[in-house]
């Protein structure tokens, strides 16, 4: 269950072999391999568009696959959403048009919340073994850890030569034969650069747009918002009395850090009944709420739970928005209520398949591997190796999708939560591109960590019960060991 709702398929993590009445698993029988005398596949020239964890394996399965890449980065260093900057947006609630964006959404302090065996690409260890002098080599690292693997990662597979840093994607669209033109504008330089292609593959990041929550009242409050998107440090809120809006991995970590140096911190979660705030455990400062009632002219925040209070900041730790600010469709592909649509497997649109991809939609994921297995079968079928269904069959499984979201009582909003289904959806992948299915290893360290964490909020990332699973995974690592250069 989650935030009261149902689960769509199976609750057990452990996959259960291509459940056939379920869109997002597919039974063995619609298998897409090329049956039969395979055309010779392909090579088509691709744009990536961004070189975070996935722009980059997206690139170097692309590659693999015979493909020319062209990878569009903005930002100066590949990496994404881990190269992280102390600077913020110069509007601290990110709705200002006109404020130069920030592209990473990391705290300084940040350490991951999934063990580094678990967030590995599957043919390229991230062991504490392998972390570098003067690196973090914790199973749960800082964030400057995992931006040191994702850069060792470009560099080993040689990946460097194929982006373009610095030079943004302006504008995407398809024209009359049916390719892509893609405008990009490099940092300095006057004007765009408008170049064909066969292929996009969309790897932008869905953490950088934030999505503000309705609040009451708000306009006339007094007080400072931010979005945690632009949360850096926790020293300007010492002596505050904060408001975190949110019950995310984000708003846990920020919440417990703003309280050693805020007065005092209310979180308001969605989750929590309409009766008197709580006391947090462990916490002399820190309050646990419903939902916000309304904000007042005189500062004060009033919660469903009847409490009212005089409040310096709200933080709103309320997640972030899909955006694609640069892809013309002509409404093909909308975004509504943060459901990209309609998307087969979360990533080609049935009718621009697959010419146009998206990699690294889902969420409550171990994100790597999955960006791998959706790269590898993304790669196989723009060549041709790998077949892919017809616009009417890709458009049936998205639609079997969304009524199973609606019965299980999900808003749209969670079309990409994969949940409980993302091993058996690796899986699927992995079976349409021939690669073995996700090290049971893996799957049984999310399971035993989301558990953890719910045992030991405070410390999860310190103390587990899994460690036998670590062996297993040092073992399977050995395999890819050639791949990396032990510096
Ligand atoms: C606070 C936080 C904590 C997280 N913790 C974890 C964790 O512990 N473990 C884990 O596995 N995952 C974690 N994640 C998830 C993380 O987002 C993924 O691990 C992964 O880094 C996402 O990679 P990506 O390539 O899809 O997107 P990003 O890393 O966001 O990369 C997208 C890239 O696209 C570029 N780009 C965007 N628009 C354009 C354009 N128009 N033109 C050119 N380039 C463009 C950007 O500059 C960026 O480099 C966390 C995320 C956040 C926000």
């Amino acid at each position: 269950m989650m935030n009261g709702l149902k689960v769509p398929f199976s609750s057990s993590f452990i996959p259960q072999p291509f459940l056939a009445t379920t869109s997002v698993l597919m039974p063995p029988s619609t298998s897409f391999v090329a049956a039969g005398p395979t055309p010779p596949p392909s090579s088509r020239r691709v744009a990536v568009i961004g070189a975070g964890a996935s722009g980059l394996v997206a690139a170097r399965e692309l590659r693999r696959e015979g493909h020319r890449v062209v990878v569009f980065e903005r930002g100066a260093a590949a990496g994404g959403t881990w190269v992280y900057t102390p600077a913020a947006e110069s509007d601290p609630l990110s709705v200002d048009p006109r404020r130069e964006i920030v592209h990473t959404s990391l705290y300084d302090s940040l350490r991951t919340n999934l063990p580094r065996e678990c967030m590995s690409f599957i043919d390229y260890p991230f062991s504490s073994c392998l972390s570098p002098a003067g690196g973090d080599p914790r199973r749960f690292p800082v964030h400057s850890e995992v931006l040191r693997y994702l850069q060792d990662f470009a560099r080993d597979f040689d990946l460097y030569g194929l982006v373009r840093f610095q030079t943004k994607v302006e504008r995407v669209e398809r024209d009359r034969d049916g390719r892509w033109q893609v405008r990009s504008k490099r940092t300095g330089d006057p004007g765009e650069q408008s170049e064909v292609f066969d292929g996009v593959v969309v790897c932008n990041g869905h953490y950088s747009e934030p999505r503000i929550a309705d609040i009451p009242g708000i306009h006339t409050w007094p007080g400072k918002q931010f979005h945690s998107h632009n949360y850096r440090v926790p020293e300007p809120f010492t002596d505050k009395v904060v408001v975190i809006i949110g019950n995310s991995a984000s708003a846990f970590d920020i919440s417990r850090e703003i309280a050693r140096y805020a007065r005092e911190v209310h979180i308001s979660s969605r989750s929590e009944p309409d009766e008197p705030s709580r006391k947090q455990p462990a916490y002399d400062n820190m309050w646990l709420h419903s939902t916000i009632a309304g904000t007042h002219k005189d500062g004060t925040v009033v919660f469903k739970d009847g409490s009212c209070i005089h409040v310096d900041v709200i933080m709103h730790c309320s997640g972030y928005k899909y955006d694609f600010p640069f892809l013309e469709t002509n409404n093909i592909v909308t975004v509504d209520d943060n459901r990209v649509g309609p998307l087969y497997k979360h990533i080609f649109p049935p009718l621009l398949a697959p010419s146009l991809a998206f990699i690294g939609l889902p969420w409550k994921v171990a994100p790597f591997p999955l960006f791998e297995l959706q790269s590898k079968w993304v790669a196989g079928v723009l060549s041709g190796r790998i077949a892919h269904p017809t616009v009417k069959e890709m458009m049936d499984d998205v639609k079997a999708w969304y009524s199973e979201i609606k019965a299980a009582g999900w808003p749209k909003r969670y079309t990409h939560n994969l949940s409980n289904n993302q091993f058996p959806y690796n899986n699927w992948l992995a079976e349409q591109c021939g690669h073995p299915p996700v090290e049971e290893w893996r799957q049984l360290m999310y399971v035993a960590t989301s558990k953890n964490r719910i045992a030991r909020p405070e410390n999860y990332r310190d103390e587990w019960d899994d460690g036998h699973l670590i062996p297993l995974a040092e073992e399977d690592f050995q395999k890819f060991l050639g791949h990396v250069r032990l510096s």
